[in-house]
């Protein structure tokens, strides 16, 4: 890649992918050349999908484009972010929650890696509202989320339901 070309990583549990992820992944793949959806298995995090699951869903809801790219990772963003040799950061911004804990990771990360700068993107209105720890309680309480997320969301959860169902 020549040297010049601006790329991102947009790092997040993407536990499941929601209408607001993907707004801010195209919002962001217009600013850099290329965009890298880093799918972070973190264990504090009491999640529903794999690893494995969210990068195929997160493949399969976006239409083909070459400047995208899905990876997951272990361990640090900031070791992640190094290793790869890219030091810019997308994140999404909702509420001032997210703000308070979205400033402390930002500082958090460059102090551990000083070339790194995190980006904010503010959250589309119409997405202000989506989380995917929403979707998964109101997933677990058999409520619709369809409105909220991807078709492939919505067919892995089925899916899901399906095994328990049937064990
Ligand atoms: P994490 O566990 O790293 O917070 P998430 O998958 O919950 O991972 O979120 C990844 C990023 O996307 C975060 O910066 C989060 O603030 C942002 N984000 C999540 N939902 C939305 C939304 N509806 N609109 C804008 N940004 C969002």
């Amino acid at each position: 890649m020549a040297k010049d070309n601006k790329i991102a990583i947009y790092p997040g549990s993407f536990d499941p992918l929601t209408n607001g992820h993907i707004d801010i992944i195209k919002r962001a793949s217009m600013l850099f050349d290329k965009l890298i959806i880093a799918v972070a298995s973190n264990s504090t995090k009491n999640s529903l999908f794999t690893i494995d699951n969210r990068v195929q869903i997160i493949n399969e809801s976006l239409s083909d484009n070459d400047s995208i790219r899905v990876d997951s990772f272990e361990g640090l963003l900031s070791d992640y972010a190094r290793k790869n040799n890219i030091f810019t950061i997308i994140r999404g911004l909702r509420t001032l929650s997210d703000f308070e804990y979205e400033f402390q990771m930002a500082i958090m990360n460059r102090s551990l890696n000083s070339s790194i700068e995190t980006i904010f993107l503010m959250t589309d209105e119409k997405y202000s509202h989506i989380s995917s720890s929403f979707i998964k309680e109101i997933y677990k309480l058999n409520g619709d989320v369809s409105r909220f997320v991807p078709s492939p969301v919505i067919y892995q959860l089925n899916k899901i339901k399906n095994e328990k169902n049937n064990k």
